[in-house]
């Protein structure tokens, strides 16, 4: 039951062959699709894809990097397109102060305006994080404290201490094809000690094609290389890899029926 937990189906260089993308990935094996909202204007397309391919679900949020064009976005918004039966999940949202194409004020204000609303529909958060763990933890914290909310970090790149208090805060740890690849050392000892009910995998495709596709456009059919390589990891059967983090997928987000 392999499950590509986070991709951009919408975005250029996937969303012009899309039901050939999504073809190659249902013969590798992939059984669902989360499609990522990263802004507004997108929103009505990615709900339509879930409506119209039986296996895709979406997500509505704000990435971090359209923080600022977005800033008066109230928690109204997403609630009204939360309530689409085919949207599970909130974001993705954050901080990325990598980049700092948005007010890191800005990204804090809306990130925390994601949370109210996982919070208050039971979806789970996506939450994207570059650069920015400090802010990130004292965030996720503070509004754990004010009541507790369902939430994974997906494309997981940051430190063993963080991904530890991740874990004490409940959180789920999605990885991408960075873990592939050679110079990832740190994040494959993360992938090997993540406890196995808490393990998500994902390409973030059109980004970050895992090894040995390296170079090429990023594609959900790829998820299946980045399962493998994990599985080689923990020192687990792949197929095994691929129940365990299907089965985590739908218990995290209940709403995804097939
Ligand atoms: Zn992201
Ligand atoms: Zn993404």
């Amino acid at each position: 039951m392999l499950i590509d937990s986070h991709c951009h189906l919408n975005y250029k260089g996937l969303v012009e062959d899309q039901a050939e993308v999504l073809g190659r990935a249902r013969e590798s094996g992939v059984r669902g699709f989360l499609n990522i909202s990263t802004r507004e204007r997108e929103w009505a397309d990615i709900v339509a894809t879930a409506e119209r391919e039986p296996d895709v679900w979406a997500s509505i949020g704000i990435h971090p990097h359209e923080a600022d064009a977005h800033a008066d976005l109230g928690e109204g918004a997403l609630l009204a397109a939360a309530a689409h039966p085919r949207v599970i999940g909130i974001g993705e949202t954050g901080l990325d102060y990598y980049y700092d194409h948005s007010d890191r004020q800005v990204q804090q204000d809306l990130f925390r305006v994601h949370i109210r609303v996982a919070r208050q529909t039971g979806l789970p958060l996506i939450v994207h994080t570059r650069d920015a763990e400090d802010d990130t933890t004292r965030i996720i914290e503070d509004e754990m404290g004010k009541g507790a909310f369902p939430a994974l970090i997906h494309c997981f790149t940051a430190s063993a201490p963080f991904a530890a208090r991740m874990l004490e805060l409940g959180l789920s740890i999605s990885l991408s094809g960075i873990v592939t690849f050679k110079n990832a050392k740190n994040l494959q000892a993360i992938a090997a000690s993540v406890p196995e009910d808490r393990l998500l995998v994902e390409t973030d495709a059109p980004f970050l094609a895992p090894v040995p596709h390296r170079g090429k456009t990023c594609e959900p059919a790829f998820v299946a290389d980045t399962c493998a390589f994990v599985a080689s990891l923990r020192g687990t059967p792949c197929e095994t890899l691929a129940d365990t983090t299907g089965a985590n997928f739908f218990r995290l987000f209940g709403k995804a029926t097939l």
